[in-house]
């Protein structure tokens, strides 16, 4: 892929995010370094880098495509269907049972995807002090 200026910036952008921002909001912090850099080359920019398997993109039921650097470890996330707040886990117990699965029904486990939708539970007043 060729890397031009704008693309460089924006490949910054998502690198320096630690949370899983939509084209718009790479779009605003990417703008703000390089005026320049339109909505829709953002748009254009991270589909090519997610062709190019650099990022990966989340559909969180909202509506907006999320992105993320692809990373080290892998990780499943909760999405908070309230604030929209999206908190990344991962459960060592998870992991092991969708293996389980897929043996069971004669396949060897290589990806998956997990999403929690989740509200938070109320605590009655004083409960965590
Ligand atoms: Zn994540």
């Amino acid at each position: 892929m060729r890397m031009t200026e704008q693309r460089r910036v924006i490949a910054q952008v998502i690198e320096q995010s630690e949370d899983h921002p939509d084209v718009e909001e790479l779009y605003r912090r990417a703008s703000a370094i390089d005026p320049r850099i339109s909505l829709s080359t953002v748009y254009r920019t991270m589909n090519l880098f997610e062709e190019a398997g650099l990022v990966t993109k989340h559909d969180f039921k909202d509506g907006r495509a999320r992105f993320e650097l692809i990373p080290d470890e892998h990780h499943d996330h909760l999405i908070d269907i309230r604030t929209g707040t999206v908190i990344e886990f991962r459960n060592e117990e998870i992991e092991a049972i969708q293996e389980v699965i897929a043996r069971k029904l004669g396949y060897k486990l290589v990806d998956h995807r997990l999403e929690l939708y989740a509200v938070p539970i109320n605590k009655p007043d004083g409960a965590d002090r």
